[in-house]
């Protein structure tokens, strides 16, 4: 398999659009800048970003351990599996495969570009990768398999050897979505990347960044696919507030540390509570922060909490979830708050 094959032809015979900023680089502080149409008065936000985020990438390489060559960035990991879509799936013709119950922009982001997905699941309960399943469905349009491990909204992560031998024998791109990696037992797959041209990695700053509102994704990729994202990502995709407070948020790794050490506490205190409600019939095992339980009446427990100001997700109707509930691990008081609350809906 080479990468380049899987690449659309549209895509590859692509032009990009060159900016202001890309024809123009070697800022120095005495220049003059008429080349971009901006309002010439400062105010801190009035020239446009830089559209390669250079400082930004520098930080997430060091912090990493991976080079910025390797590095895209996107409007949220939304925008990042929306492009990697688009590099690799024809229109009607092609075909990625997910496996629910799992993260739904997959499939809304492929329905959007007329792209099919194939659906295997995940088996029952347990919510692990049917790799054979996976591999005798895959067809040579079968592009991309969207893998998401801590998966949501089980919680788990997939077996390492599962997704080792689907990075192996899978004939297209593997996108690993690692949202939830930071609150997992399990190492990231970043390190490995130079040993399988076909995985990419998205990453974001949404959930144990603390970061959901500056809308920043990471993806991680060989230098070929990178450089290609590069040439069909929006040019100004990552705004300058982003780009600064990013920066910012990253050189404090141990505030970040110590909040993932605190939910990952706390995850474990909502765990052993839970498992004294009465209505609670399973809790499945957590590598993320979040936690999702089987009850006896999905809907009537979450809008019961609903009518006490708790807002958590009700997973009922997706895939092997029946009666399932996901509940994200709030602060110490959110959470007590969460478990008192259950204890007085056992009677009602
Ligand atoms: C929350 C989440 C993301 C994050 O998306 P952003 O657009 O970066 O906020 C990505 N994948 C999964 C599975 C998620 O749950």
């Amino acid at each position: 398999m080479t990468i380049e094959n899987l690449i659309r032809p549209t895509i590859k015979a692509l032009k990009p659009y060159s900016s202001a900023r890309d024809e123009f680089q070697g800022m120095t502080s005495n220049m003059v800048f008429l080349d971009a149409n901006e309002n010439p008065f400062e105010n801190g936000v009035n020239r446009y970003p830089d559209p390669h985020q250079t400082n930004l990438k520098d930080v997430l390489s060091k912090i990493k351990k991976v080079s910025s060559q390797n590095i895209l960035l996107g409007n949220g990991s939304d925008e990042i599996l929306d492009l990697i879509i688009r590099m690799f799936c024809e229109p009607h013709i092609d075909n990625a495969i997910i496996l629910p119950p799992t993260y739904g922009m997959y499939e809304v982001l492929a329905n959007l570009n007329a792209v099919e997905t194939i659906k295997i699941p995940l088996t029952k309960e347990t919510y692990q990768t049917q790799v054979n399943s996976i591999l005798k469905a895959a067809n040579t349009n079968s592009k991309l398999l969207f893998l998401c491990s801590p998966n949501n909204p089980t919680g788990n992560s997939f077996s390492t050897t599962d997704v080792e031998q689907l990075l192996n024998e899978f004939k297209g791109i593997v996108v690993l979505d690692e949202a939830y990696i930071d609150f997992s037992k399990q190492k990231s797959w970043l390190q490995r990347l130079d040993e399988f041209p076909n995985l990419i990695i998205t990453q974001t700053l949404s959930k144990a960044y603390g970061m959901a509102g500056i809308r920043l994704g990471v993806c991680y990729a060989s230098k070929k696919i990178i450089s290609v994202l590069n040439t069909i990502k929006p040019p100004y995709n990552i705004n300058e507030l982003t780009q600064n407070k990013a920066i910012e948020k990253l050189h404090q790794e141990n505030l970040v540390k110590n909040q993932i050490a605190k939910i990952l506490i706390e995850r474990d205190l909502v765990m052993n509570q839970l498992k004294t409600i009465n209505f609670v019939s399973k809790i499945y095992p957590s590598d993320a922060n979040f936690i999702l339980i089987k009850v006896d009446d999905a809907n009537k427990r979450y809008q019961q909490l609903i009518n006490k100001n708790i807002v958590i997700r009700n997973r009922t109707t997706q895939l092997n979830c029946e009666n399932c509930l996901r509940i994200t691990i709030g602060t110490h008081e959110e959470n007590i708050q969460l478990i008192k609350t259950l204890k007085e809906l056992q009677t009602l």
